[in-house]
């Protein structure tokens, strides 16, 4: 018996489903999850000793690749001082300064340990700035498993069938208006029925728990003017996009500033990290400064700041992102030849680092249309790919994540079977 299999019986004896996190245990795609005993660079590899090039990359943090020396030196160094101290501390200080510097709408920052408190805080805050009470979200949007954000979600709760969790009272509910992304219409009604009653827009950006959806032109631009107009907070989810498709996120790329930004996955080089931030008027409007309530143990934790800061630092002084962009056009342009010589519909919606595949005829420009695509080739994919030391994200509607690593031999491998498993379809 292979060692995952017989460590899967074990986990599943004593872990709900086997898994920390539930799209890990591969129900999409079927069979039975790998456990990894070691990374490095752009691979993975598994308690059965196989090597497999990584396009999940840790679900995001793992930009500059796996058990990156710098990022494991900072840790090691930090470690010699301790490895957590609950008072404000050296690193903490930095890695704010960092921040704000590179993400443009942020004047003052907080520290959090994961994507979803930072997204939980932001709308705490919101609602306590504005003394509203409704939030809109967008369909296929995900943003952690924060409950108010759990309705229509994306990601996990997507690929699993689950995109209104049990266990949040309608009434929570009630307060999270879901609108369809990309149409600028409903937007407009959505505020013209409620628009003071509206705490906060919360949005990806550029949504990516759903595959990858880009806005149309104009779209973003909208939001922001309706929400200023309104007095609603608007609030971008970065934890994905931030740090990844430009050192400032989306709100680099487009120009557009949000209100507050929540972060996450790589702002901790692969340590639980998050971190919400923004306009400082509305920032002091948290604890001990203000009435919104917002704290943590092990917040602003010296390993996991050390650890953030190194992989921050490495982003300022590699700049690997027209590097990532090259890599992220030689696989989409692979993907889509293979599909063409087959003659199979396939989307690759891609920027940068961030790329998936839609078997579609036409853009996937929201959540209807994603979940309407077809799912099984994915599937077939993923196992072809797996089998061959490629490993995909285990769901049709997660997005691949590229890193520096991915480079030379790896990056033609990965190509390769890749191509191959869709001309196997
Ligand atoms: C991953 C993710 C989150 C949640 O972050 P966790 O660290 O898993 O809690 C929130 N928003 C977006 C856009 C994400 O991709």
């Amino acid at each position: 018996m292979s060692h995952s299999n017989d460590l899967f019986e074990r986990a599943q004896k004593i872990i709900p489903g086997g898994v920390n996190s539930p799209v890990r245990a591969f129900h999409s795609v079927g069979g039975t999850p790998f456990f990894t005993k070691r990374a490095q660079g752009a691979f993975l590899y598994t308690a059965d000793d196989q090597p497999l090039i990584d396009f999940v990359c840790t679900w995001g943090p793992a930009i500059h690749g796996h058990n990156d020396p710098t990022i494991k030196a900072a840790i090691a160094t930090a470690l010699e001082s301790g490895t957590s101290f609950g008072t404000p501390n050296l690193y903490e200080v930095d890695m704010a300064e960092r921040i704000v510097s590179m993400v443009p709408s942020v004047e003052k920052v907080r520290m959090v340990n994961s994507g979803t408190e930072a997204t939980m805080s932001t709308i705490r805050l919101a609602r306590g700035f504005t003394g509203r009470t409704k939030i809109i979200k967008f369909a296929g949007c995900y943003h952690g498993h924060v409950d108010s954000l759990l309705v229509q979600a994306g990601s996990g709760a997507l690929t699993l069938g689950q995109p209104d969790s049990a266990g949040i009272p309608p009434s929570f509910a009630a307060e999270t208006i879901v609108l369809p992304y990309n149409d600028t219409e409903a937007l407009v009604g959505a505020f013209k029925r409620y628009g003071e009653e509206l705490a906060a827009v919360i949005v990806e950006p550029y949504p990516a728990n759903v595959g990858l959806i880009f806005p149309h032109p104009g779209y973003l631009e909208s939001m922001r003017q309706l929400c200023s107009r309104f007095g609603t907070i608007l609030i971008f989810d970065e934890v994905m996009t931030g740090f990844r498709v430009a050192a400032g996120g989306v709100q680099e790329k487009t120009g557009i500033t949000p209100d507050l930004t929540a972060l996450g996955k790589i702002i901790g080089g692969g340590l639980p990290v998050g971190a919400f931030g923004g306009k400082a008027e509305i920032m002091d409007f948290i604890a001990p400064l203000g009435p919104v309530y917002q704290a943590g143990t092990l917040s602003g934790n010296p390993l996991a700041m050390a650890a953030g800061i190194a992989a921050l630092e490495k982003l300022t002084s590699d700049n690997p992102y027209s590097r990532l962009q090259t890599f992220g056009e030689q696989i989409r342009d692979a993907l889509l030849s293979a599909a063409s010589q087959k003659g199979l519909p396939l989307q690759v919606p891609q920027t940068g680092s961030m790329f998936c595949l839609f078997f579609s005829e036409n853009p996937v420009t929201n959540y209807e249309e994603a979940v309407a695509s077809e799912t099984d080739h994915f599937k077939t994919i993923f196992q072809h790919a797996l089998k061959n030391g490629v490993y995909l994200p285990p769901s049709p509607f997660e997005t691949c994540f590229i890193c520096s690593s991915h480079e030379g031999s790896a990056m033609i491998r990965a190509c390769e079977v890749l191509s191959e498993a869709i001309k196997s379809l």
